[in-house]
């Protein structure tokens, strides 16, 4: 077992993130000790699948010496340069080329953050600065999804639409505003594609109507809602409320801070999805999690506008670790990996995950099975005629995960029961297919 003295310590001085924290206290802490490849292993020796990736974000895996190099060259060359009083670093200078020659259409301009956190807080400070620019300063009201996340800073976590994120605070501020998720298998208007657009475009209009046309800022979509469940969109819909967002004269961010990187298959969901955004945010896949990093991503036509406004003076906005050496070199390095053979590994294993889960739906425990690439759920319901979900409780995902755990799979196991996936891109065949047993396995002694 692992060592005593470190579960007090981390029990009387670790704050964890979104958690539990008398339940936390309770259970204690789990120690990861090391990783290679698709395996982590816990200090007691145990070794497990990582079929959650971390947390959506080791897209390369454990272990590779190539980005451990990088990070040191740089740390040994220049382990900080601020991009503040005109400076820079080269890795920052390079990363922000690459991505922007990859990035979709016109999304030519890269601001580096830590995280997705603060790339979605920038994108709200940098459209309020694009719409002062075009004389609309009364643009002030933003429009997101429910069961949308879109990180924990104070002003984001109003954009996201997970009740666990604003209990008590009054947030969502009174300038932002929901509208119903896509969610395809608890739909009202029902699963058929052209339906839940449909009703998104509806929903989208409606609420811009409420609020006043000339007074909304900016629409923000995740390509697949990933903290809210997993839930995948129809096909079309980025692309349709991407075009309703232009009708409307509204900007539209797409959040692919977990879609980012091959977790669908394409370095980014919006190519596949044939979108351009006016804004695009990423972090965990752009370093693969070994170091922090996020990044927003805007449009030649922002980004003038944003200039042009400022003119001399400052645009007032920065932090110390904007474009960190050590994270750009450590992006460049994970760039290499995805574009020599990673993504296309992702692809292949992500084809053989939503195989191997579709054939779980026999299962009496599973309603719903959902996903693209290397990022998939599968909804547990107690009845499936009625889709009656498991006790909305933490305690039936905490046995879920503990289960998982025991037969050698970590799993993201949502409140309401429903299991997440986001393996490593590298898995190998065996592993994926290790990765359904174990979930068999595990749906079994749920039973
Ligand atoms: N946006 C999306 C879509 C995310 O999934 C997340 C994190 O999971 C964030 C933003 C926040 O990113 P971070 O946890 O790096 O602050």
């Amino acid at each position: 077992m692992y060592s005593n003295s470190l579960i007090e310590l981390d029990r009387a001085h670790l704050i964890h993130p979104v958690a539990s924290y008398r339940g936390h206290e309770k259970l204690g802490v789990r120690v990861l000790a090391s990783a290679r490849g698709a395996t982590v292993t816990d200090a007691s020796g145990r070794q497990l699948i990582d079929g959650f990736a971390g947390l959506w974000c080791v897209n390369a895996g454990y272990g590779h010496e190539s980005i451990v190099e990088a990070a040191t060259r740089q740390m040994r060359e220049l382990p900080y340069a601020t991009g503040y009083f005109g400076l820079g670093s080269e890795p920052a200078i390079r990363l922000a080329a690459e991505l922007a020659d990859r990035a979709p259409g016109d999304l030519n301009h890269v601001y580096f953050t830590l995280g997705g956190s603060d790339a979605v807080d920038s994108t709200i400070r940098f459209i309020r600065y694009y719409w002062i620019g075009r004389g609309e300063p009364q643009r002030d009201q933003f429009i997101s999804v429910e069961q949308g996340y879109h990180g924990s800073s104070t002003v984001g976590a109003g954009l996201t639409a997970l009740p666990a994120f604003h209990a008590g605070f009054g947030i969502p501020f009174d300038w932002q505003h929901k509208i119903r998720s896509h969610y395809a298998y608890r739909n009202p208007v029902g699963n058929a594609p052209q339906a839940i657009i449909d009703a998104s475009l509806a929903a989208l209009r409606q609420k811009v109507e409420e609020i006043g046309p000339e007074r909304v800022a900016a629409f923000y979509a995740e390509p697949i809602q990933g903290s809210g469940g997993v839930l995948v969109p129809p096909r079309g819909w980025m692309k349709a409320m991407r075009q309703l967002c232009r009708e409307l004269g509204i900007l539209f961010v797409a959040d692919e801070v977990i879609t980012g990187f091959g977790r669908t298959g394409p370095l980014f969901a919006c190519h596949e999805d044939e979108i351009v955004p006016d804004f695009m945010t990423v972090a965990k896949g752009l370093t693969s999690g070994y170091v922090p990093m996020g990044a927003v991503f805007m449009g030649d036509h922002i980004y003038q506008t944003i200039a042009d406004s400022a003119g001399a003076a400052a645009v007032g906005h920065g932090y110390t670790y904007s474009a960190h050496p050590v994270s750009a070199a450590v992006g460049l390095e994970v760039l290499k990996l995805y574009e020599n053979g990673l993504l296309d590994n992702g692809r292949k294993a992500g084809a053989r995950l939503m195989a191997g889960l579709e054939s779980l739906r026999d299962h009496p425990l599973v309603g719903d099975v959902r996903g693209r690439g290397m990022l998939a759920a599968v909804e547990l319901v107690v009845d499936k005629e009625k889709k009656t979900p498991l006790p909305a409780a933490a305690e039936p995902a905490r046995r879920i995960f503990d289960r998982a755990w025991e037969n050698g799979l970590v799993i993201r196991a949502f409140a309401n029961g429903t299991l997440g996936y986001a393996p490593p891109l590298c898995c190998t065949e065996a592993e994926i297919d290790a990765i359904i047993e174990r979930t068999r396995m595990t749906l079994d002694q749920t039973l």
